[in-house]
């Protein structure tokens, strides 16, 4: 074999020329899209994937300490539940594992292009199809789906004098494993989901931690165990068990939305319980002012940690409160002009969510990018998926899908489920293009910022990525995720223009 071949082979064989539906991204919401198809009897598609290996997001954050906070017999799919989860919230390895499983499980893997990073997309209204270019060469594609997700690309602070720094830098999802932290100075920006769960993994081990804290967030006890080899293989014998597990989980889950959504008093029950909490774990009243938040409960994620805060308190680290000015080439220096040396500088300052750098590559219609189309109004979309202009394209947990509280592939199955609904009525009728009607889309986002204006997520007093720049709300659905279940039982092409099948002219050689 040539080598040039066996890379090929390597990151899954030639790309195929022409292929029904094309799905970007090899997370939840890829794997949920192709097996949704398979089991529709679907095989003419093909996944993108841009690294060498499947699992979006949980691939990519392998810090350590990585795990999920929302309960595993929740956070995995309906139809392919795990009996041999090792703990209640999952560390980032098994649940990496559990992706790669039902990938393989359900034939998922012949179907992926890895290195395939999608470059652009460009909308042939005359061919009706897709022109995708990506890294490994070109391909059409009646359907695009994008499984991108939020969480895929991380957000750097443009900080003075960044890149003048001496020492090594990195961000949380792009851990630089090979790089050894035992006794660095080490400078930690940001204290989101990601940097409360890996600076407790990292403290024991660095000479000195400074973590630099714009907004102290609200962390509650971390209800994690466990599950004995007995239990799951209870779960294994009667999977009905296990089903039930998740089915509470998911109750309680929804019960948060009541303080989220319609009676924010409910979260001052959480905020008592945080107060208690960050007293107990933090003796020092300085520090423990230091920490205390000054929003609602809720208005940011909450955060789920035991060992944040005890790591907060041991000797070699310092919790530093002032705003960073600029970055030198051993030191970060804040506002007022106290320089702290670091070696390191890690980034837990979260992704680009609300401008999505795969929008800038999607070009519609009318020869305009997803980005631009966005630019006044923000993201928006019919279903969180669907966009006027742009036919045939789902965004997979696009705008307006994303959960302070619950389990995101529930939506992604919703979403899935719906659109093999709308290609199963497209099929039946000869239709070739479906996208939504403006005014369909329009009044359906109007009626989710209506609901989202009196949530925790607008009133609750901080600045969080759930905002774009224009303090809109593009990312969280407003209310109870079997609402939007319920919304996307069916598809009702009545909201969508649809086009019908054109025989294809087969192209004539110059
Ligand atoms: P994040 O929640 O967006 O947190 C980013 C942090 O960086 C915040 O503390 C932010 O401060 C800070 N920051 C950003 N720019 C800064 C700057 N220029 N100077 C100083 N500080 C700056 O990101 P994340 O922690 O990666 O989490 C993102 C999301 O991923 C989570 O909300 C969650 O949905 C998901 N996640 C889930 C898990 C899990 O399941 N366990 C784990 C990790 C992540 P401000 O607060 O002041 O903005």
């Amino acid at each position: 074999m040539t080598t040039a071949l066996a890379r090929a082979t390597e990151l899954g064989g030639p790309l195929p020329a022409r292929v029904r539906v094309a799905i970007v991204g090899t997370g939840f919401a890829g794997i949920a899209t192709a097996i949704g198809l398979m089991r529709s009897g679907r095989h003419d598609f093909v996944l993108l994937e841009r690294a060498e290996a499947l699992g979006g997001t949980w691939r990519d954050n392998s810090y350590p300490g990585c795990a999920c906070d929302v309960p595993s017999h929740l956070y995995s799919f309906s139809f392919a539940p795990n009996p041999d989860w090792t703990r209640a919230f999952s560390p980032q390895p098994e649940i990496e594992a559990y992706l790669h499983r039902t990938a393989e499980e359900y034939g998922v893997l012949p179907h992926i292009r890895y290195g395939a990073e999608l470059e652009g997309a460009v909308w042939d209204e005359a061919e009706q199809i897709w022109h995708l270019t990506t890294a490994r060469g070109e391909l059409d594609a009646e359907l695009l789906v994008l499984g991108t997700g939020g969480l895929s690309d991380p957000a750097i602070p443009a900080i003075p004098g960044l890149d003048a720094f001496a020492g090594t830098t990195f961000h949380s999802a792009t851990w630089d494993h090979d790089h050894d932290l035992r006794g660095q100075r080490v400078a930690v920006i940001g204290t989101g989901a990601s940097a409360i769960q890996f600076v407790p993994a990292i403290q024991p081990q660095v000479g000195h931690l400074t973590l630099f804290q714009r907004t102290a967030p609200w962390v509650l006890p971390r209800r994690d165990r466990a599950i004995r080899s007995n239990e799951r293989r209870l779960y294994r014998r009667f999977p009905a068990l296990q089903r039930a597990a998740r089915t509470a989980i998911y109750w309680g889950r929804e019960a948060w939305v009541l303080g989220f959504s319609f009676d924010q008093r409910i979260m001052e029950l959480g905020e008592k319980q945080a107060h208690a909490f960050l007293a107990k774990q933090v003796p020092d009243p300085e520090l423990r002012a230091k920490l205390t938040p000054h929003f609602r409960l809720g208005c940011k994620r909450v955060l789920l940690s035991n060992t944040y805060f005890p790591a907060l308190t041991q000797p070699n680290v310092d919790v530093v409160t002032e705003h960073i000015r600029e970055i030198r080439p051993h030191a970060v220096v804040t506002a007022d002009g106290v320089e702290h040396p670091a070696d390191t500088i890690i980034f837990g300052t979260g992704f680009r969510v609300t401008d999505p750098p795969i929008a800038e590559r999607i070009v519609g219609r009318s020869g305009i990018t997803l980005t631009e189309h966005w630019a006044s109004g923000g993201m928006r979309a019919l279903h969180g998926a669907m966009t006027s202009g742009f036919p045939n394209l789902v965004y997979l947990v696009g705008p307006n899908t994303g959960l302070g509280h619950s389990s995101i592939v529930f939506i992604i199955e919703t979403q899935v489920g719906y659109l093999l609904d709308a290609l199963r009525q497209l099929d039946a009728r000869g239709l070739a293009t479906l996208e939504p009607k403006p005014e369909v889309e329009a009044a359906y986002n109007s009626e989710v910022q209506k609901r989202l204006q009196k949530t925790v997520w607008s009133t609750g007093g901080c600045a969080s990525w759930y905002l774009d720049k224009n303090g809109r709300n593009t990312t969280l659905w407003p209310t109870f995720t079997f609402t939007f279940r319920r919304k996307l039982r069916r598809c009702d092409l009545g909201n969508y223009v649809t086009t019908a099948r054109r025989s294809r002219t087969p192209k004539v050689a110059a």
